[in-house]
Parts: C-alpha cells; sequence; structure tokens
C-alpha cells in the first residue's frame, strides 16, 4: 500500500466520524467512504487516488524544504503552487540576497551600461554577483554593444556606469497567503477534522482558496532570529490575547484560531499587529501545550473523541 492509500484509508473513517459527531454526515454522499481535501472541503471517494485527484501536499513547499505531509485536492496543491507558493519561494530567495547570503537559481534581471539595457539574469553567489546576458532575450546586436560599452569604459579605464534591476516580482500579500496555508495544513495534520471543522477557521479557507482574493488580516509574525529549520506547534495558553494554535515555520509564526475557537481571526491578527515593532518584526514568549510536529496526518483531536 502506498502513503497516499494509507492516508486515505486513516483519514476518511475519522472525516466521516467527525461529520456525524457535528450531526452534519447528511452532507456527505451515502454508501462510501470519502476523503475532503482540507482546503477545498470536496469529498473524494478512492478512486480519487487512481485517478491522481488526491495529491501529497509539502508542507511548507518542497521548495522551501517541506516534506510530503498529507493528501490535498489536486486542483488545490496545484493553484497554491502558482497562486501562492511561487511568491513565498521569490520572496525567501529575495531576502536571503538581501541578508548577503547566495540564491539557489538566477532571478531575472536588466542590466544598463552606458544607456544600453539588456534582459539577463543575475544570482547572489554569497560573495558577489553572477550576471548573464540571456541570449533568446534580446537582439544579437544589442548584447554586442552593450559589451563593447563595458570593454570600452574599461579600457578608458572608467567605471562603466552599470546598474541592474532585479524583475523577479512577488506579491507579499500572496507569499503570506502561502505561509498561512502551510500553517493550517500543519495543524490539520496535527489535530484533524474537528480542529478544521469548526466556524472560526472558515476565513481562513476562503482566504487560501485557489484564486481567493479575501483580505485576511495579518496572522503572521516575522521573526529573522529565528532558524530556519524551526518547526513547532503550539497551543498557546498564555499570553490570553493569543489564545491559538501558534505553528513556527522557520522565521514565521501563524497564529490560527485555537480548537475553541476562543479568538477570531480578527482579533488574533490586532494582538499580533500590536507586537510588530517597526521593522515589522513580532517577539513574544508564548506558553501552552506542545504538540508534535506531524510527519503525517495524526488526527489528534479526532483520535481522543472516538
Ligand atoms: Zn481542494
Amino acid at each position: 500500500m502506498d502513503k497516499r492509500e494509507r492516508w486515505f484509508n486513516e483519514g476518511a473513517p475519522l472525516f466521516q466520524k467527525a461529520m456525524q459527531q457535528l450531526g452534519i454526515a447528511h452532507r456527505l454522499p451515502t454508501g462510501d467512504l470519502y476523503y475532503a481535501c482540507p482546503c477545498c472541503l470536496f469529498v473524494f471517494p478512492y478512486e480519487s487516488l487512481a485517478e491522481q485527484n488526491l495529491t501529497i501536499e509539502h508542507v511548507p513547499p518542497e521548495a522551501l524544504g517541506g516534506k510530503g505531509m498529507l493528501l490535498t485536492c489536486k486542483r488545490c496543491n496545484n493553484d497554491a503552487g502558482r497562486d501562492f507558493d511561487s511568491h513565498a519561494q521569490k520572496r525567501a530567495e529575495f531576502q536571503s540576497m538581501m541578508a548577503g547570503k547566495g540564491t539557489s537559481r538566477p532571478m531575472r534581471a536588466v542590466f544598463e551600461a552606458s544607456g544600453i539595457k539588456v534582459n539577463g539574469e543575475a544570482q547572489s553567489t554569497g560573495n558577489g554577483w553572477f550576471l548573464q546576458g540571456v541570449a533568446k532575450q534580446n537582439h544579437p546586436e544589442k548584447l554586442d554593444a552593450h559589451e563593447q560599452a563595458l570593454r570600452a569604459a574599461t579600457e578608458r579605464g572608467e567605471a562603466p556606469g552599470f546598474t541592474f534591476t532585479l524583475k523577479d516580482r512577488f506579491s507579499s500579500q500572496r507569499a503570506d497567503v502561502s505561509w498561512v496555508r502551510s500553517a493550517y495544513l500543519a495543524a490539520f495534520s496535527a489535530l484533524g477534522w474537528r480542529y478544521i471543522l469548526q466556524p472560526a477557521l472558515n476565513p481562513i479557507r476562503q482566504q487560501i482558496k485557489p484564486g481567493s482574493s479575501a483580505n485576511l488580516p495579518s496572522i503572521i509574525g516575522f521573526n529573522p532570529d529565528h532558524d530556519i529549520d524551526s518547526r513547532q506547534i503550539l497551543i498557546v495558553e498564555e499570553p490570553v490575547n493569543l489564545n491559538s494554535v501558534a505553528v513556527v515555520i522557520g522565521q514565521y509564526t501563524i497564529f490560527l484560531p485555537d480548537p475553541w475557537g476562543s479568538l477570531t481571526v480578527e482579533q488574533l491578527a490586532e494582538s499580533i499587529g500590536e507586537l510588530r515593532d517597526g521593522a515589522g518584526k513580532v517577539q513574544c514568549t508564548l506558553n501552552g501545550k506542545i504538540v508534535p510536529w506531524p510527519n503525517g496526518p495524526m488526527y489528534l483531536l479526532d483520535k481522543m473523541a472516538s
């Protein structure tokens, strides 16, 4: 049995039981066991595995060091990669570059020497830049003229008046959604269906839906001093104005409503806003119950309830 089958067989009965206990099992199609995509809550029968409509989702995204953690539907998985995760990846590279570290891949850039612009790529190596014009993105004469301008200036012993501008744009808002989504999926994997099916989590799902433009108040704390490999889930008991499920993924801490819906997303956003300093850094001491970081779905609350 592969991992996807195992995760389906484990998740589907617990999903059905949670729906029964919440009194909403009548919404499910009858006669079979179904697994719901935790992002869109569409339900899928076992056959969806063979049809590749249920896919292994990495938390955080694979390009940001994530591991396969759970099943989501193909559409949510693919769309999030395009709409949100790509922005998180570009932002991470930009931050790494600003911190003087190397980046894993070149970024699109425009170089200008003596007024001649060419399209190319720039990659931070950690102790400098590797810059390269891309032949197929430029008229060959332009590349030659650009190179000649650089050479001529060097021969004259002048600084060539060289500038470059990075063109790889990202949206910080979309990058943030990617982190909220990763946090939601980690919390789901740890706590299970009963956790995500409570109304306090609805605004989170609205936000992480493919193509969503829902504007979620920021529930993310950023702290550049944190180790990028740190992973933690904490059910926060203190301070009480942060009663939440705090998910730490590297430099980001995402505060999701707790299993009792003690605080709404808006209330959490307000508490975090008060802690944010001028540079955007959020620093606070949290106390509460540590939940193990999931390597696969654990469904802790579902198992406790049954
Ligand atoms: Zn989905």
